[in-house]
């Protein structure tokens, strides 16, 4: 009889009217901001994400530059969502957009009336021949801030680095947060300093990409950081071969493939990042794998009630969590549109002009804040020179965003660089 039961129930799809695909900072923030608005009962939200945990990406860049913590760098998802959310841990396989339905990996089927996909972009530390291997051996020094476990690890390595030749590189785009693979070349370098190694120490930064930075501007002024720092560039290098016991990295040459071997003392990898597959297979994504959605509305291209937002969208930005603060609330008033107030596409109220941000680190307590939308066209937020480096965006990154992000975009509270007023505003109006 139970075994009846238990069969009938995972034979039938759950519906839930709004699911969510991933629970990383886009999720948290389009809940939170769901949360404040009218006329939305919260059990009608489900969310799906394997991790137990949720992660603040942004402080590894800080882990591994020795400023920040690590294990002040996540907490647990039950602490962030709101009680009345549905939450399972599951990742999802498929979806059957035809069908309004997806399956879970315990095999499980779900039916929404209205899909955002969330899932962010998969780091692949196996991407690169050895550095997994490289990585996970305690001895070795190569780490990497794109995992919370290796940046300690690299910072560990950085801490004690004693001099020799340190060697940073960069994949091909895209990879969440272009900039981050400079923010901790830079501020290592400024420990080396510190610890006064810096002049038994060549330094080599190894760009898959045949530029400093997408945005002409910063890029002007980050090669000219490079060139004072005495910071040896190669640009159209890719890392292919980690060889950890003989501390050998080999990169491949973009433009004739020539192989070349480098021997390290210390080496700061980043791994090439892809679209999670599921998308592709669900016949959702675009070529490149990401989910295919309009630039502006976040609406799906195909599916007219299919949504993406942040790292596994196709938008045509830089993939940060900048860009996720200011996609939420126009992903949130598109879809209470089409899904609460029954209007169509057509007259979506909000347009996303493809900000984003990219706070670099360049050392002695100095960042440059790069803002951009699409196009590379620079959208700067404070009256000055952005592209020079200054003290009061470094504490902006170091202290006060993590703050913001824990305490008030958790909360839905936080509209990025329009900080608290349009939530402050919407409160007073009564709009939610
Ligand atoms: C080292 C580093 C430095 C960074 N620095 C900055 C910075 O300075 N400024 C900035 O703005 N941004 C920065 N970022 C980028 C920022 O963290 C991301 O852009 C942001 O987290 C994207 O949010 P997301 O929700 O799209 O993806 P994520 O936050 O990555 O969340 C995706 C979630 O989806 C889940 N998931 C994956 N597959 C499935 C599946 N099949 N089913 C269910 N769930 C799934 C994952 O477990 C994860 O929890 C940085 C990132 C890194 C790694």
């Amino acid at each position: 009889m139970l075994n009846r039961i238990f069969k009938y129930q995972f034979a039938t799809a759950t519906h839930t009217p709004l699911c969510i695909i991933g629970g990383g900072t886009a999720s948290l923030n389009v809940t939170a901001q769901l949360s404040h608005r009218k006329g939305i009962n919260l059990s009608h939200i489900r969310v799906f994400d394997p991790s137990r945990f949720h992660y603040y990406q942004p402080s590894w860049t800080m882990v591994g530059g020795g400023l920040y913590d690590a294990e002040k760098s996540y907490r647990t998802q039950q602490s962030l969502f709101n009680k009345k959310i549905n939450f399972n841990f599951n990742a999802v396989t498929k979806v059957i957009p035809e069908q309004n339905k997806f399956i879970t990996d315990d095999g499980r089927e779900w039916t929404y009336d209205h899909l955002i996909i969330s899932t962010g972009i998969k780091v692949d530390f196996k991407g690169i021949k050895g550095l997994k291997e490289a990585l996970d051996d305690p001895n070795c020094p190569v780490g990497s801030i794109y995992w919370k476990d290796y940046a300690t690890k690299f910072n560990q390595f950085a801490k004690e680095f004693k001099g020799g030749k340190a060697v940073f590189t960069e994949p091909q785009m895209p990879i969440k947060c272009g900039g981050a693979p400079q923010k901790v070349l830079y501020l290592n370098e400024e420990r080396f300093r510190r610890n006064g190694v810096r002049n038994q120490t060549s330094i080599e930064f190894h760009k898959t990409i045949p530029v400093v930075f997408g945005v002409p501007k910063y890029s002007a002024s980050l090669a000219e950081i490079i060139k004072q720092k005495n910071i040896d560039l190669h640009l159209k290098s890719k890392l292919v071969e980690v060889r950890g016991q003989d501390r050998v990295a080999v990169f491949e040459n973009q433009d004739n493939k020539v192989l070349t071997e480098v021997k390290f003392d210390l080496l700061h990898a980043v791994p090439p990042q892809t679209a999670p597959k599921f998308i592709a297979e669900s016949g959702l994504g675009d070529a490149s794998g990401f989910v295919d959605v309009d630039k502006q509305t976040l609406l799906h291209k195909k599916y007219k009630n299919v949504w993406a937002i942040g790292d596994s969208s196709n938008l045509p930005t830089s993939k940060t969590a900048a860009a996720v603060m200011s996609q939420t609330p126009i992903l949130v008033d598109n879809l209470l549109h089409i899904w609460k107030q029954k209007n169509s596409e057509a007259s979506l109220p909000q347009k996303y002009e493809g900000y984003t941000s990219c706070p670099i680190f360049t050392g002695d307590k100095k960042l440059i804040l790069a803002e951009f939308k699409y196009d590379s066209v620079v959208d700067e937020t404070f009256y000055r020179h952005q592209d020079k480096p200054h003290r009061l965006f470094y504490h902006l990154k170091k202290d006060f965003f993590p703050f913001a992000y824990w305490n008030l975009m958790a909360r839905g509270i936080w509209y990025g660089r329009e900080g608290i007023l349009p939530h402050f505003l919407k409160t007073i109006t009564n709009t939610f």
